[in-house]
């Protein structure tokens, strides 16, 4: 059975590429029914903080990547870890080193004067452990193959090779008895009974060195999948500069649906054919490591933002009035809205979001529902309501005023005729009516506007724009 394992190091918060290896891995374990686990790596404690873990659980769980296990933390480990480091001791696999911090640096300085790779040369490798002073510290160091080569038959970088005298002895344990990284991770992996290790390509050299700890252990090779990292539109490294923020950012201020974000992060390195909307199960049904190309996936806001809008009109819209609602009281710096304002957002919503891509360019266009009167005209409003134009508010004020029905229909009629008795186009007359109702010269179509505002609210703003 499948088992696979999202390990983020929680020192920021959950970042697209993170988000991605997790989707990935939840979607490699559905797709083969298998079973994805979460895994903290805090071993780092100068780094690790109790936000960034929240944060990461939060954004997972937004997402929908939540593990099918509570989370894994890994320095609440350390005992085990230490007890698999005595355990190759024991076995021959490992050695203690008893080389002190000043030899280390004089053979890291050698090794660089004679421009060779820095890497510790195996002195206490062969030698007997009596040789060093009693109650020496000592690290525990990986007795490493030194002859041969190792092999990785990588799922998505493919056959990869590196020659075992290019390893050095990697310590294990230190000598204050806690874990290395490296230990941590394949010991972990052990234990979870992980079969499928699929990260990003920045950690293919770190597979080489965990190899040698499963070899020694006797322990099964997971199955490795690394896939290339993130790179922004102009094909460097992935920063903020490219728009690449926490998976907070993308809810918060932008105002993405995870549904919408979930699509874009699978289309981030994976593909079936043209097809650009996936959905989560058809996702499911789909996914293989075998779609995972090996070149960096570009990332570009722009894809994102359209595949939002697309999700937006998807969106049911009494979803989206209450995630709206919130965004409008603090764009408008109010109090909530009510029940009675949110049903009206709902109402709203299919006049409001045909253009947006965001849920903050929804409440943007909602606020004019929601506005006092008198209302604050912006400048491109302002300037549209000169005199031709109150005049036509004026005859739009008489033709409305003296309708029984509020209707699209009855309202529409009524402008119509304004237009024709004054022979101007439709437009004309809607754009004095769009600035005078709103205070703005964009919105949904105008006779949605009027029938949202309804009939006493469109007179009263039509009447303080004229006066
Ligand atoms: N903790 C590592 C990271 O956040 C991932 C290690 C792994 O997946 O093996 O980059």
């Amino acid at each position: 059975p499948v088992v696979t394992r999202f390990a983020p190091s929680p020192t920021g918060f959950l970042h697209i590429g993170g988000a991605r290896t997790a989707l990935f891995n939840w979607l490699f374990a559905r797709h083969h029914g298998g079973t994805y686990l979460l895994r903290i790596e805090d071993t780092d404690r100068a780094r690790s903080t109790e936000p960034a873990i929240a944060a990461i659980l939060d954004g997972l769980d937004w997402l929908g990547l939540m593990p099918d296990e509570p989370p894994v933390y890994q320095f609440a480990r350390a005992e085990r870890h230490a007890e698999v480091a005595h355990a190759m001791l024991e076995s021959g696999h490992a050695y203690r080193c008893y080389a002190t911090a000043e030899e280390l640096a004089e053979l890291r300085e050698t090794q660089r004067a004679a421009k060779q790779p820095m890497r510790y040369d195996g002195r206490w490798r062969d030698r007997d452990p009596s040789d060093a002073p009693a109650d020496a510290p000592f690290v525990i160091r990986l007795k490493a193959p030194r002859e041969g080569e190792s092999v990785i038959e990588d799922v998505v970088q493919g056959r990869v090779v590196v020659q075992n005298a290019e390893l050095d002895d990697m310590i294990l344990l230190r000598s204050d008895g806690t874990p290395t990284y490296m230990l941590a991770v394949v010991v972990d992996d052990h234990d979870m009974g992980v079969t499928h290790v699929i990260r990003g390509d920045d950690h293919l050299n770190n597979a080489f060195r965990q190899l040698g700890i499963i070899r020694a252990m006797g322990w099964d090779m997971p199955t490795y999948a690394h896939i290339p990292l993130i790179h922004g539109s102009d094909g460097a490294k992935l920063s903020k500069r490219h728009g690449a923020l926490g998976v907070d950012a993308y809810r918060d201020d932008m105002g993405m649906l995870p549904e919408a974000v979930i699509n874009y992060l699978l289309r981030l390195g994976w593909g079936h054919g043209d097809e650009e909307i996936i959905s989560r199960d058809r996702a499911v049904e789909l996914f293989d490591l075998t779609g995972v190309g090996r070149s960096p996936s570009r990332f570009d806001i722009k894809k994102l933002e359209n595949l939002n809008g697309h999700y937006l009109r998807e969106a049911d819209d009494a979803r989206l009035a209450t995630l709206v609602a919130p965004r409008v009281a603090a764009l408008m710096q109010r109090a909530p809205l009510g029940s009675e304002d949110v049903d009206l957002l709902s109402r709203a919503m299919p006049s409001l979001k045909p253009r947006a891509k965001t849920l903050e360019e929804i409440a943007d266009g909602a606020r004019f529902l929601f506005e006092h009167r008198p209302l604050h005209f912006d400048e491109k409003a302002q300037s549209l309501l000169d005199a031709a134009a109150l005049a036509l508010l004026t005859k739009s004020v008489d033709a409305l005023s003296v309708l029984n029905e509020w209707t699209l229909e009855a309202t529409e009629q009524a402008i119509r005729s304004v237009a024709e008795n004054a022979d101007l186009g439709l437009g004309k007359v809607a754009q004095p009516l769009r600035a005078a109702l709103t205070g703005r010269t964009t919105s949904p179509g105008i006779f949605d506007v009027l029938f949202l505002l309804g009939k006493d609210e469109t007179l009263g703003r039509l009447s303080d724009a004229i006066m």
